[in-house]
């Protein structure tokens, strides 16, 4: 892949302000060599000053860590600067291969590590992410906070990132994106909680989709369908919540630190289902 410049139209499909920062269209550490996933950052930048006093920095590094840094600035208003169409430093090591810097653009948003984001800002975030994943192909799920492809970092403070992922999965179908607020349950715990409750001795055909969704999930070893006609098809189609069937619940429930009740309801749910 060779210098990406296309991102400023990209960004402008947002319908936010775009900068253009000066040189970026051949700005890198060299050209960048894939685009498979998206890091969400914060600058850790000043508290005040400006809409985005991080420019320099993101553009050109700091002591020990060349510039560029990141592909996008974001600033405070919800504007989008355009500071890099090659290979940035914004994440090493990672460990998703789908994140590192050869593979991944970077998104560095103006915040200095814990106060609070203004909606605009994170509207903008959440669009940019959205038309990136369109122009390059992506799904939202690979639409990651650096904290999570690199254990040590902590940013982008506070973004729920799965509530900020299903939000960029309906901008990419090109729904309406609902804005959670603290005291109204987000659109994903709506769904979640109508979704049905699927209890031992149940026989209907959401039991299949709990099935279908523990294999995904890499729950659902050989010796659960060995005795089974047709085997792990026969597994799949069963309507019935029997007691094997509870016991992969219950050993799924522990691998995601939930209550080991057996149950599937929506907090169980919500990790089967990843949204
Ligand atoms: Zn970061």
């Amino acid at each position: 892949m060779p210098f990406l410049t296309q991102l400023a139209d990209v960004a402008r499909r947002t319908g936010r302000p775009v900068t253009e920062v000066g040189g970026w269209k051949t700005r890198g550490h060299g050209p960048q060599p894939e685009v498979r996933g998206i890091v969400c950052h914060h600058t850790a930048g000043p508290a005040g000053g400006g809409d985005y006093p991080s420019l320099a920095v993101v553009r050109d590094g700091r002591p020990g860590l060349d510039g560029p840094l990141s592909h996008f600035g974001l600033g405070r208003s919800g504007g989008i600067y355009v500071i890099a169409a090659g290979r940035c430093w914004h994440n090493a090591p990672s460990t998703s291969p789908r994140h590192d810097n050869s593979s991944s653009i970077g998104i560095e948003a103006e915040n200095d590590g814990s106060q609070p984001w203004p909606e605009v800002q994170l509207d903008a975030y959440r669009k940019l992410c959205a038309e990136l994943c369109r122009a390059f192909g992506l799904p939202a799920s690979r639409v990651k906070a650096h904290r999570e492809v690199n254990t040590s970092k902590p940013d982008p403070h506070s973004i729920d990132m799965n509530a900020f992922r299903a939000a960029v999965a309906t901008l990419i179908n090109g729904g309406p994106v609902p804005a959670p607020g603290p005291s109204t349950p987000s659109w994903t715990e709506e769904i979640l909680r109508e979704l049905p409750l699927i209890k031992p001795g149940d026989d209907n055909f959401d039991v299949k989709t709990v099935r279908g969704c523990l294999f995904a999930r890499g729950h659902v070893p050989p010796a659960a369908y060995a005795g089974i006609q047709d085997g792990l098809e026969g597994w799949l189609k069963t309507t019935q919540c029997d007691n094997g069937l509870v016991e992969l619940v219950r050993g799924f429930q522990r691998a995601e630190g939930i209550d080991e009740d057996g149950l599937v309801g929506p907090a169980t749910w919500g990790p089967l289902l990843r949204v």
